[in-house]
């Protein structure tokens, strides 16, 4: 941690403040300007740094505190520089390989849900998405078919093999979607349910991280290390779109934060459109353009029947609008270094 002094600081509250951070275990390193001093204090401290930052604010005569290292450190490049990769079955996210996980927003029915496994699956998605808990802005929207809707999914799995992934949306409820499904998804709005976070960190379960609508990059990151603390370390990241001054689109979907999230992390992160965009129409160029960004897999809500869809129905796309992204992902993922 690096301290700046107030200018107005006295030796004795120098000395002061030397005397703490060496109390917390810190080799204290001094620079005496000619207008104010700087203390660098490396080490490891016995408390979360963090929290001692804080402390050492709230001092009148100190300016203030930098942290150097991370407040996240298992999610961090520095702990793994090379790029980690969640196993499910025999799908790999984060390696050379695109991972296309694709299907309904909700599952409504079995046969609208068999029909757009079969579809997705023919056109080369591997991951089967479908929401059976469904956390809805509106109490009065459809809220998912619960259980039913984890027995419908784990049926499309059976037929078509593909693994599946589903919404958990509270603790409560933590073993039995894990028991249906091959990767959790932890929604927007739960991000920073870090009640949650703790207890699938006990899971050896791969799980997928949705940024939070309107969480910096630093905050996801710490999300996720609540669940690498725990000990599970199959976590995959998905960028969703965050809230900004724009309304045309349901969200600003932030392609930089697959880089953003490459230069500080070693966790693959995967890219919705969908919820991204709200919009079918930009789909499409939006799944183009994470291929092309870097983005290590795509979650896209297809529907067979957009304008019948209970939920999401807008920024879903149709069986062959998807077949449409497979064909042009196969032209643009060779262009750069990868294979769907
Ligand atoms: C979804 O994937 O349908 C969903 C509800 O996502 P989010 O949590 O990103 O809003
Ligand atoms: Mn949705």
């Amino acid at each position: 941690m690096i301290v700046v002094m107030q200018a107005k600081a006295t030796p004795d509250q120098i000395k002061e403040v030397e005397q703490t951070l060496e109390g917390w275990g810190y080799e204290i390193h001094p620079i005496y300007g000619v207008e104010r001093t700087v203390l660098a204090a490396v080490g490891n401290p016995s408390e979360d740094e963090a929290s001692l930052a804080e402390q050492i604010d709230a001092l009148p005569f100190v300016e203030k505190s930098m942290l150097i290292l991370k407040p996240y450190r298992l999610a961090s490049r520095e702990f793994r520089p090379e790029k980690s990769t969640v196993k499910v079955g025999d799908v790999v996210v984060g390696g050379n390989g695109f991972v296309m996980m694709a299907g309904p927003c909700t599952v409504e029915s079995e046969e609208q849900l068999m029909t757009t496994a079969r579809a997705v699956k023919a056109a080369g998605a591997t991951v089967l998405r479908g929401g059976a808990y469904k956390p809805s802005t509106s109490p009065y929207s459809f809220q998912g078919m619960g259980e039913d809707g984890l027995k419908i999914l784990a049926q499309a799995r059976e037929e078509t093999g593909l693994p599946i992934i589903t919404e958990v949306m509270h603790i409560g409820n933590i073993d039995l979607v894990a028991k249906y499904a091959d990767i959790l998804q932890i929604g927007t709005r739960n991000m920073q349910n870090y009640d949650l976070l703790i207890e699938i960190g006990k899971l050896k379960k791969p799980v997928m991280l949705k940024r939070g609508m309107s969480s910096k990059i630093e905050e996801w990151l710490q999300a996720a290390e609540y669940i690498l603390k725990g000990g599970n370390d199959a976590v995959m990241l998905c960028e969703r779109g965050v809230r900004t001054s724009e309304t045309y689109t349901r969200n600003t979907l932030d392609l930089s934060a697959v880089l953003a999230v490459r230069e500080l992390s070693h966790l693959p992160v995967v890219i919705d459109p969908s919820q991204g965009t709200g919009r079918s129409s930009m789909v499409p160029a939006m799944c183009r353009a994470a291929a092309a960004v870097g983005a290590d897999g795509l979650l896209v809500e297809v529907h067979p029947n957009p304008e019948k869809a209970l939920k999401d129905g807008a920024q879903s796309i149709t069986i062959p609008a998807f077949q449409q992204v497979m064909r042009e992902l196969a032209l643009v993922l060779p262009a750069v270094g990868r294979t769907l």
